[in-house]
């Protein structure tokens, strides 16, 4: 299932899910939730099945295209965690432009990354061009953590995980260089574009080998697959929670492939007006514009 947060005719925040014939909110199949944060929390097998039971006699859906959608976890209770250099092609891309020798890590580079302005689907990235000259982007799949984990085994992560969305980390890689860590760099309002949406994790297959792309102004930047983590999702996941009790509607991104802007010769970063696009794969695309 595909679970959205959007604005309503009043303008008010929704959670709706996503059917055939459009976008329906869950209050009026009959599930009110505060927001997306409640629906992860309470969400089981059987409520999913039971709101599929009620889509299936749904119509009046609102259309995707019309609709206006919010990052579908507008407000996460934590920073988002990350990965850096999780691609060993975007590894080589990122030590070149450093003008460094790349050694692989034994071990991965964790971050966190601060969601204060939430956008979604067709939202603006604030360039911040007092603060940063190489605005740049890097398409990445999401996880999104359904269940309270601490000590989890890498088979049982997958049990645990509530489903999979977008995220476009958005960083200032002059002031990633300059201050020698991620926390200003990745983490200024409106950094973390995600959505269209989450879709459920029982769509996907374990761990899941989805392509990861990106576009900007209609061209071809990105092109990466999750079959080519270094350290992948039940690594990542096992690992953190020996140490950090992650909780439903934390958020991990697994990070991205090669054909970010700093890759190229010279540098492709962002400038306002443009228009990037990251698609992942059984997801869909997440579209945002420079401002
Ligand atoms: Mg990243």
């Amino acid at each position: 299932m595909k679970f959205v947060t959007f604005f309503d005719a009043q303008q008010q925040e929704q959670v709706g899910v996503v059917h055939d014939d459009g976008i329906h909110a869950l209050a009026d199949l009959g599930f009110p939730r505060r927001d997306m944060q409640e629906l992860i929390e309470q969400y089981t097998p059987a409520l999913g099945a039971d709101i599929a039971k009620k889509l299936a006699n749904a119509n009046g859906g609102l259309s995707v295209d019309k609709a206006k959608l919010q990052a579908p976890i507008p407000r996460p209770r934590h920073d988002i965690i990350c990965i850096g250099q999780n691609y060993l092609a975007h590894a080589l891309e990122g030590a070149r432009y450093h003008a460094k020798t790349y050694v692989k890590a034994e071990h991965p580079t964790y971050f966190s990354k601060r969601v204060t302005l939430p956008v979604g689907q067709d939202g603006v990235i604030p360039a911040h061009t007092d603060a940063t000259a190489s605005l740049d982007y890097e398409a990445e799949l999401a996880v999104v953590i359904g269940k309270r984990m601490s000590h989890v085994a890498p088979d049982k992560v997958f049990d645990h995980i509530f489903g999979y969305t977008i995220v476009n980390d958005i960083s200032a890689r002059d002031r990633q260089i300059n201050h020698v860590q991620y926390t200003y760099a990745k983490g200024m309002d409106g950094f973390a574009p995600m959505g269209p949406w989450i879709v459920t994790e029982d769509e996907f297959r374990r761990p899941p080998h989805l392509r990861v792309a990106s576009r900007v102004n209609g061209e071809d930047r990105q092109d990466g697959n999750t079959n080519d983590l270094i350290f992948d999702i039940p690594y990542l996941l096992a690992e953190l929670t020996v140490g950090i009790t992650l909780e439903p509607g934390d958020i991990l991104i697994t990070g991205t492939p090669a054909g970010v802007g700093m890759g190229f010769h010279p540098p492709k970063f962002l400038k306002p007006g443009d228009r990037v696009e990251c698609e992942v794969e059984g997801i869909g695309v997440l579209r945002n514009t420079v401002q």
